[in-house]
């Protein structure tokens, strides 16, 4: 059986979305910025597309930008804001397990002296306390940025609360969503956020397009200069298949989540309560505060790695930490950021489910995955000689 359980580091291609790329990768090629009727038709796929997603995001269209990315997304808002708003501070606040499209771009201006950055931590669960960031808000913070949904553990961040504290002391709020659009409900305005980023390839629309919301009368430099495109903060010809393709994958999780939440939730119960079974095993994040189809678990005595190379065998897709750790031999930081100790941060295993997974498949990966757990502790003098006392 062929499993395709890793949603969360990208989804296949919705119908509708390739269905609504087409004429733009064929017959209508115009760019967007020229004055003939061909560019016209593209033109008008690229301001419908910025409608659709508006209304998906309970934003108003010239709240939407389009990008590259979710990373550049991140990075136009971070490395944007701070720019905007030189002079006033350099200050930023973000949390522990923020996506490192996040972290790294942080850590980078940290290192060039452009900010000053506190990392909230976060409890056993991956919450963010609203009270910490209430403590951390300094006079000359430019910047707070805490992500929705986090994409290793799922646990969702009550956003609307800590956006209404940086609201109060007149700081931008910028929130990673990528993994939180399409999959939970949301609305920029009721989240209090000024800023939030989305990815196509995370809600079955292509890689290589993302989107910013930007709260009227939020000033952002662009890191991108050129012919003035996106009303000058993203400049570069749009990718008008891209976004065409994004608004249709997005209005189509918007318009079927309710039934396609059902569908991911009931394959994540089973293989939550399936892997639960498993002893000495622990599901990360937060019990319910979390994505319905991120299932992620830490299995005492095994690597991540090596379970994932297992279940490849038994066809199954799945992913230990998060995909841009993969091959490092760094625990994942928000696994040692729950309090997780670092030889157990390397035995997270994270199984992402979409709409078409099937119950069927998903008792076949309780299978393959308590299969495989056995019989990598059965390898482990470690396992074998002393059993773990949590
Ligand atoms: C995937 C992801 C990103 C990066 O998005 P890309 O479009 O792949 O660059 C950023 N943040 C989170 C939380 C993600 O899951």
């Amino acid at each position: 059986m062929k499993v395709y359980a890793d949603h969360a580091a990208t989804s296949p291609l919705r119908r509708e979305a390739l269905d609504a790329m087409m004429p733009y990768l064929t017959e209508r090629y115009g760019n967007p910025s020229s004055i003939y009727s061909l560019a016209s038709a593209a033109r008008r796929a690229v301001e419908s597309a910025r409608a659709d997603i508006a209304g998906a995001l309970g934003a108003s269209e010239s709240e939407i930008y389009f990008t590259g990315s979710g990373t550049e997304s991140d990075n136009l808002a971070i490395r944007g804001a701070l720019e905007a708003r030189a002079g006033t501070g350099r200050h930023v606040v973000t949390s522990a397990i923020e996506h490192h499209a996040v972290l790294h771009t942080l850590q980078a201006l940290e290192k060039r002296g452009a900010a000053e950055v506190s990392y909230l931590p976060v409890d056993e669960y991956g919450l963010v306390a609203p009270d910490a960031l209430r403590d951390a808000i300094r006079p000359d913070t430019a910047l707070v940025t805490i992500m929705t949904a986090n994409n290793e553990i799922g646990v969702i961040q009550p956003i609307d609360e800590l956006g209404a504290i940086a609201r109060e002391r007149g700081v931008p709020f910028h929130t990673d969503a990528v993994q939180a659009a399409g999959h939970i409900p949301l609305d920029a305005r009721a989240m209090n956020v000024d800023m939030l980023s989305v990815s196509a390839h995370k809600f079955g629309g292509p890689k290589g397009a993302g989107a910013l919301y930007l709260r009227k009368g939020v000033r952002l430099a662009p890191l991108i200069y050129g012919g003035g495109h996106e009303r000058g903060l993203r400049s570069g010809t749009e990718n008008v298949a891209g976004i065409a393709g994004m608004a249709a994958a997005l209005k189509q999780a918007v318009t079927h989540m309710a039934e396609e939440t059902a569908r991911v939730s009931e394959a994540a119960g089973i293989v939550k309560a399936g892997l639960g079974a498993i002893p000495f095993a622990r599901l990360t994040g937060h019990p319910e505060k979390r994505l319905p189809g991120i299932v992620s678990f830490v299995f005492e005595a095994v690597e991540g790695e090596s379970m994932v190379l297992a279940l490849d065998f038994g066809g199954i897709c799945a992913s230990s930490g998060s995909a841009c750790s993969s091959g490092s031999l760094e625990p994942s930081h928000v696994l040692l950021a729950v309090g997780l100790p670092h030889e157990i941060a390397h035995g997270s295993l994270r199984l992402s489910f979409g709409p078409e997974n099937t119950p069927e498949q998903a008792r076949y990966v309780v299978q393959a995955v308590t299969d495989a757990v056995a019989s990598r502790r059965e390898m482990s003098p470690l396992w074998r000689d002393n059993k773990p006392a949590y």
